[in-house]
């Protein structure tokens, strides 16, 4: 048996799996190529569930809501506890057989229009399976998945799925990795067979086959054989295993010393040396297999557990001293101070209102006080669970490293720190993208307003990408989000779970608004008009803030020209400002502002008065800070047939679409384009009747442009006479 050390001073007697043993993996994929399925067969092998579903017949255990369901898609990351235990065999070597593994799976979903979703779990994971499908290789959101995996540094394994499918290429899933993703990717596994032939893999490392079924599925899945390497797949294997060896020794050193010596290396020198490379982002190991087939998955599993990192493996987490520049180690340790981010709401139908959340340093027991930074308010826990399939367990402690849900906990969002109350530390939250489309909303009842209102501030709370307000002018309810399906999907949810049903208007654009240039504005808002009067006088500066930084307000007095007390007023009218725009009516980003100078009256000075004037402060320097107005871009990828590649083109252009690239793949013809998401209503009919139904295309939000002349006339008018279409 490999002899797993357990450090024993980070690790709490009382913990059932160390942090050596156990794995926060993500399981990350474009739509359909095969991740549901593949966490459902894990769920499986690990024993988890015990009747194995299809995505098609609607069972699968993590796709936990209705709709999901009925969509087969998975929307929600839903955090899931697994075990397993790396099997004894003959011939397979493996870095820790017979130890057995804690391994939490964050489900991140694969549609476009749920980015937010991936962003938030890519923050709590250690390592992520990429599953790529065998015929499609990889597609527009996987390159998506792939940068944010990047973003969060997480290290990464490949599973080419769908082997069995006709056109299914491991060759060419793999150039596309080297090619597209600029990934160092290397086969640790070969396919036996191709297509309907598909049997089973070669074990590079260990120069084995194995091969799967036919026979029953058992309980502990479909049952493998180990066998020698066929003849015909040889020299491949020997030429594989060779290749392997030189990617590896080519950046580990011990690797490369013992190359060097030729010494021999045995399986679990070339595993040692592939987990460290993979750990270190240096490598990405690509396997093989066919989830629905049940074919590679046990080995799938085993090479989670082989190459990905544990809490100790990877750098640790970071945090900030709240309101400074310092930083903070959060080291994964038991014994040190509670640190864990919540990142993940969610209203269970039978618990409640659950937060996930993952430890970084600590532990936390039933009956701890835990504190958020954020709020500086302290609440007591009184429940925690974890979640085992669509089983619910309460637990009586956590550990670092660990992730969990808490039960009945309220003031709390998504990329809150929690932590100790004397150790003050901020974890830095995911960073989610601006909404791109809006729409409005009513109960088709009048009487159930109150009850919508609530249910869309709690959809809210669980989704930062997901916003929703009321138009100030017109009095409508407005929803936002990442696209037409996500606001569908509020819209289903609302009726589920709140009972309401809704009325819906067309969707719209979600234009932004920002400024050029630096400029100064002043405010003021004084009224005599007997009695008590009104008094307020502010002086803001307003500058363009770096893309994507957002908002940030600033105070500026220091000699009392506005007294403290009323400065928050002041920040408060810049805020509503900059939420209801200035130049057509969007909301503004990416501005920073100061509160520069003012004055006061003894008497008449107040709040409201306050308010009013950062208001027209702020819009007196928006003025002359050259306003421009943004419109949200796609990233568009379609592939088609060659012979409709002109008329596709064309249309694009009409679109304002920009040609990034044509490329040809699997025989059909690959279009790159950007487009703004305005143009791109409609798109899903015009392509059909361009192609005879035989292009395919899909868009995700790149980012937010200005909206060029010719168009700007036409949106400021609508604007003007739509208001509903303001986010
Ligand atoms: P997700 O959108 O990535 O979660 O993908 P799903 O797991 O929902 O799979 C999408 C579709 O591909 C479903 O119809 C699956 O049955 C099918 N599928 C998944 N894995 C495989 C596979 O290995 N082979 C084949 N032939 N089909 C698969």
């Amino acid at each position: 048996m490999q002899a797993l050390e357990e450090n024993k001073s980070v690790n709490s007697p009382n913990r059932q799996y160390t942090l050596e043993r156990t794995r926060n993996i993500g399981i990350a994929a474009h739509i359909d190529a095969g991740k549901t399925t593949t966490t459902e067969r894990i769920l499986f092998y690990t024993g988890l569930i015990h009747k194995i579903g299809d995505v098609d017949d609607g069972n699968t255990v993590t796709d936990w809501m209705e709709q999901e369901k009925e969509r087969g898609i998975t929307i929600t990351s839903a955090a899931v506890t697994c075990f397993w235990t790396q099997k004894k065999e003959e011939g397979l070597e493996k870095l820790f057989a017979t130890v057995p593994q804690r391994i939490n799976i964050i489900d991140t979903p694969g549609h476009v229009d749920f980015t937010a979703e991936v962003e938030r779990s890519m923050r709590v994971l250690d390592g992520a399976v990429a599953v790529f499908c065998g015929v499609a290789g990889v597609q527009p959101q996987s390159e998506t998945v792939w940068r944010q995996a990047t973003k969060y540094k997480v290290p990464r394994i490949a599973f080419v799925n769908k082997m069995d499918r006709t056109g299914a290429n491991f060759d060419n899933a793999l150039a596309d990795m080297r090619n597209k993703l600029k990934a160092y990717a290397f086969p640790i596994h070969l396919p036996i067979g191709a297509e309907e032939n598909f049997e089973g893999v070669i074990d590079i490392v260990n120069q084995k086959a194995i091969v799967w079924g036919p026979g029953d599925l058992t309980t502990e899945g479909l049952k493998y054989e180990i066998k020698e390497i066929p003849d015909a797949y040889k020299e491949k294997a020997k030429a594989a295993l060779q290749e392997l060896i030189e990617a590896v020794s080519n950046k580990d050193d011990i690797l490369a010393e013992l190359v060097l010596e030729e010494k021999p290396i045995d399986p679990l020198t070339l595993k040692a040396a592939i987990r460290r490379l993979t750990c270190r982002i240096e490598l990405v190991p690509v396997l093989c297999g066919s989830a629905f087939k049940k074919k590679g998955v046990q080995v799938l599993i085993d090479a989670v557990v082989d190459y990905l990192p544990g809490p100790l493996d990877i750098p640790q987490a970071e945090g900030l001293e709240p309101g400074t520049d310092n930083k903070i180690e959060v080291a994964s340790d038991d014994k040190a101070k509670f640190c864990s981010l919540a990142f993940k709401l969610w209203t269970d139908p039978y618990a409640g209102k659950l937060v996930f959340f993952r430890v970084y340093s600590g532990h936390l027991k039933k009956g701890d006080t835990i504190y958020n930074p954020r709020t500086r308010k302290r609440e007591r826990v009184s429940r925690l669970m974890v979640i085992q399939g669509s089983e619910r367990k309460d637990i009586d402690a956590v550990y670092s490293g660990d992730i969990a849900a808490l039960v009945g906990l309220r003031n709390i969002t998504t990329g809150d720190t929690l932590c100790d109350e004397d150790f003050d530390v901020t974890l830095e939250p995911p960073t989610f993208p601006e909404p791109v489309i809006s729409m409005a909303i009513e109960p088709k009842t009048k009487g159930d307003r109150d009850k919508m209102s609530e249910g869309l501030q709690r959809l809210a709370e669980e989704d930062p990408t997901f916003r929703c307000f009321t138009n100030e002018e017109t009095s409508q309810l407005i929803i936002a989000g990442m696209g037409e399906l996500h606001l569908e999907i509020i819209c289903d949810r609302l009726k589920r779970e709140f009972k309401v049903e809704a009325n819906s208007g067309a969707p719209q654009i979600a234009y932004r608004e920002t400024i050029t240039k630096s400029a100064e504005g002043e405010g003021k808002f004084i009224r005599q008009s007997g009695g008590r009067g009104q008094y307020g006088h502010a002086v803001v500066k307003i500058q363009p803030n770096e893309k994507g930084k957002g908002l940030e307000i600033e105070n500026k007095i220091v000699g009392g020209a506005i007294p403290k007390e009323y400065i928050p007023a002041v920040i408060n009218g810049i805020e509503e400002a900059i939420r209801s725009g200035v130049y057509a009516g969007y909301q503004m980003i990416d501005v920073k502002a100061q509160v520069v100078d003012g004055s006061f009256h003894e008497v008449d000075s107040n709040e409201l008065a306050f308010k009013m004037a950062g208001i027209f402060a702020f819009k007196d320097a928006v003025k002359e800070a050259g306003p421009v107005l943004l419109e949200p871009i796609m990233k568009v990828e379609v592939t088609t047939p060659d012979e409709y590649q002109g008329d596709l083109l064309g249309d694009i252009n009409r679109r304002r679409g920009k040609i990034i690239g044509i490329d040809a793949k699997n025989g059909q013809t690959v279009l790159n384009c950007e487009v703004p998401l305005a143009e791109m209503f409609g798109y899903a009919t015009a392509i059909r009747s361009l192609s005879k139904g035989r292009a395919s295309y899909s868009m995700e939000p790149l980012t937010f442009e200005q909206v060029p002349n010719s168009v700007l006339n036409t949106i400021l008018d609508s604007a003007k006479s739509r208001p509903a279409a303001r986010s």
